[in-house]
């Protein structure tokens, strides 16, 4: 799933991400899964959560709320990228306009366990009907822009971010793992693994740090059981 044609049968704990700036609006780029029981068995899969790690406590322990999101930023669709918009009921949400149009019936049968994609009687996840379609490269506010960078999802964006530390790009589940960033190295689950290059070059040109969306090692920490 996360280096193709790589590593089938090596298993390793990765994290599920949500960033959140905090400038002139306050903007969250994801928002994870939902109730992780329901996730389990919808799609069976081991996924956890401590309440510590959910999204209201980790806002709350650094003196925000859901409240105050202004704009929700939607890598993509997947349940575990949409899981709690719910929350954010001040937010303006976001997402590619190809998600929007092919998350209800995915061609990949692999890509409709990804989306619980109603129609195949999985539980929605998100309210499709709150989200605003972006169809081209946009830019939200002065330093933050949306792009898209197809592949690993049709709709699959980034986000580019100013910040006091220089350019960064959160590009979705493009770069799961920072093996991704391999032109040898794709990401194992894909719609298209050509697009998935081009996007790949595009997010080079920009020269932006980049931070991966399920590696653990963006947190610092060497031995990834410790978090388990
Ligand atoms: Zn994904």
């Amino acid at each position: 799933m996360l280096t193709y044609l790589n590593g089938m049968g090596h298993e390793v704990t990765i994290p599920h991400t949500a960033l959140l700036l905090r400038g002139d609006a306050t903007v969250l780029i994801d928002t994870g899964f939902a109730d992780p029981d329901v996730i389990n068995s919808a799609y069976p899969q081991r996924i956890w959560r401590t309440p510590e790690q959910h999204l209201q406590s980790l806002l709350g322990s650094i003196g925000s709320s859901p409240s105050d999101v202004d704009i929700i930023l939607h890598t993509h669709l997947h349940y575990d990228h949409v899981g709690n918009d719910r929350l954010f009921s001040n937010a303006t949400i976001y997402a590619h306009q190809q998600e929007l149009s092919y998350y209800r019936d995915p061609t990949a049968p692999l890509m409709r366990q990804e989306y619980f994609a109603p129609k195949y009687h999985y539980p929605p996840q998100f309210d499709a009907e709150r989200i605003e379609s972006i169809s081209a490269d946009t830019t939200i506010a002065p330093g933050l822009d949306f792009i898209h960078l197809p592949g690993h999802t049709p709709g699959s964006s980034g986000v580019l971010i100013e910040t006091a530390d220089g350019l960064t790009c959160f590009a979705g589940d493009l770069v799961m793992v920072r093996e991704n960033l391999d032109p040898k190295q794709p990401v194992g689950l894909h719609v298209d693994v050509d697009m998935c290059e081009r996007s790949r070059r595009k997010l080079n040109s920009y020269g932006a740090q980049i931070i991966p969306s399920h590696d653990m090692r963006i947190f610092d920490v060497a031995d990834v059981r410790k978090l388990a």
